[in-house]
């Protein structure tokens, strides 16, 4: 059987939604395949299924299909695209209970979290049904009487996503609503460890109405391959990644030979900076908020933390006490705050960060061992006396450490934020007005919190600088990915 009892137990067996296939033209299939790859239970380790382990050969039918498909698609007036995804979004909330279980047994984030994640990823859908409405053109003075010009936005054509695991159902939904909503078709390769939400997806996408091959899925271990032919097929005009910044440098190299579109959603360094004049315990919610959802995996969360001298000692303490209440464990029992990192390696990463940190000086105010026993599990960590010369202070954790460095001007701490090759996010936390706006402006990041640890929504655009990415998702910025601009001029008018 392709699903175990280890899934079978949080999600039917007869669910609509447990899916041992992937989804090309609009048929569940396996392609050619003859291997399975198993997803596992980060939490437990168990395994919860095996899927068939597609490859080049499925993705280069799933791309013939999208390319027959798109046509048809772009067609159809923006009101019935817009109504079809609207069904998608209707239904993502409907099921939303059974969508957050499957997505907690794959991922390991608790419930409560996992479900706001669909309710967040369906936000998308519901987005771009709206804005569907609204691709706008524009009319140019003309520099003569006789003479027309007006530009027109057209979908790219067949677009390849590529996406993490670290949130499953977002990450595709963020992608997918903008390109279906403009007319675009898509082949979606999700992350070989969470595969199981994009498939349900797909179950709710079929049942909305969305035509066969408009929406495919490839499930598959070797992401290089599948990869590979998405870049290098003529036939895909974009391809959007959601990732490392080692993988995005290898997709926009294989991109280069066609020229290809391309968006990437990168890695992140974000500094979270305390100024003297905070209000600090606003500062403390903020850093739980942004540092330890998601037990510290997502792209956006805090890595950095920048205390100011006259407040460190005080925030650190709060921090910690709010810290060590923290429930550890599975992601299905209620209370639970922390659950697993994604795997053993991501694990290995988080202890060698806190073990350089300590070599170095650093100081555990809390936390900063595994749980023993079966699962992935990191205990929620703070570390105090952190300095430049440590791992944290370049690389991203990923995991549920704050590392606390101390600093006393404003100048000083700006170029200590900025000294990263990244540029996602940043957070500050201060009163001043005036220090406000300076800080703000100063900060090199696609999108700073203010006085908040929370910013991700879908009307606003989402995305880095510098080696963090290109392009942005969510608002009405995500459709302009999608889109190919076409200046028409007409003489002798
Ligand atoms: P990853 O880059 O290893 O994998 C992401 C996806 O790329 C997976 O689907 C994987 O199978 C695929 N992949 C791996 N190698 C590939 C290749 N050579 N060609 C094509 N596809 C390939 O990243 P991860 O470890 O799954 O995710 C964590 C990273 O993602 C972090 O760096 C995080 O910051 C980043 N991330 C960024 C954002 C954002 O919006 N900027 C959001 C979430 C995660």
């Amino acid at each position: 059987m392709a699903f175990t009892t280890a899934l079978t137990k949080h999600v039917p067996f007869s669910s609509p939604f447990l899916r041992d296939a992937g989804y090309i033209n609009g048929s569940w299939t396996a392609g050619g395949a003859t291997k399975t790859f198993d997803v596992l239970n980060p939490a437990t380790g168990e395994v919860l299924a095996s899927l068939p382990d597609m490859g080049a050969a499925e993705t280069r039918e799933a791309i013939d299909a999208a390319y027959a498909a798109q046509p048809a698609w772009a067609a159809r007036p923006a009101k019935e695209r817009a109504g079809i995804l609207r069904k998608w979004f209707d239904l993502m909330v409907a099921h939303a209970d059974e969508l957050a279980a499957i997505l907690t047994a794959e991922m390991g984030k608790p419930f409560a979290e996992a479900r706001g994640e669909i309710l967040y990823a369906a936000a998308y859908v519901e987005w771009y049904a709206e804005e569907a409405k609204r691709i706008y053109g524009e009319t140019i003075p003309a520099p003569s009487n006789d003479k027309r010009m007006i530009v027109i936005k057209q979908p790219v054509g067949v677009v390849g996503t590529i996406t993490p695991w670290n949130f499953p159902a977002a990450m595709i939904t963020r992608k997918i609503a903008p390109a279906l909503a403009v007319g675009c078709a898509v082949v979606a390769k999700p992350a070989e460890q969470t595969p199981l939400s994009a498939l349900a997806l797909a179950v709710l996408a079929e049942q909305a109405g969305i035509p066969a091959g408009v929406f495919n899925v490839i499930v598959g271990d070797d992401g290089p391959a599948i990869g590979k032919e998405l870049c290098g097929n003529e036939k895909v005009r974009k391809i959007s990644f959601t990732g490392s910044t080692e993988v995005g440098r290898i997709l926009m190299r294989q991109c280069a030979d066609q020229i290809k579109k391309i968006s990437l959603e990168l890695g992140g360094n974000a500094p979270f900076i305390v100024f003297d004049d905070a209000d600090l315990d606003a500062a403390v919610e903020g850093a739980l908020a942004s540092k330890y959802r998601n037990a510290g995996q997502t792209c956006v969360c805090a890595n950095r933390l920048y205390v100011q001298s006259g407040v460190y000692d005080a925030f650190a303490a709060k921090l910690a006490a709010k810290v060590e209440t923290m429930a550890v464990g599975d992601g299905f029992k209620a209370g639970v705050a922390i659950g697993p990192l994604i795997d053993e390696q991501g694990l290995a990463k988080v202890e060698s960060h806190v073990a350089d940190a300590v070599s170095k000086g650093a100081r555990i105010l809390t936390g900063g061992k595994r749980v023993e026993g079966a699962g992935t599990f990191f205990t929620p960590t703070v570390l105090t006396g952190v300095t430049r010369e440590m791992k944290v202070a370049r690389e991203e954790t990923f995991g549920p450490v704050a590392p606390l460095f101390r600093f006393d001007t404003v100048e000083d701490v700006i170029a200590q934020a900025n000294d990263t090759e990244f540029g996602l996010a940043a957070y500050f936390f201060a009163g001043d007005l005036k220090k406000v706006w300076r800080v703000a402006e100063a900060l090199e990041y696609g999108m700073v919190g203010i006085n908040t640890g929370l910013m991700s929504t879908e009307t606003a655009p989402f995305g880095g600088i510098k080696q963090s990415g290109l392009g942005r998702e969510g608002s009405r910025h995500g459709a302009e990915d999608y889109l190919e601009m076409k200046y028409l001029c007409m003489g002798n008018v």
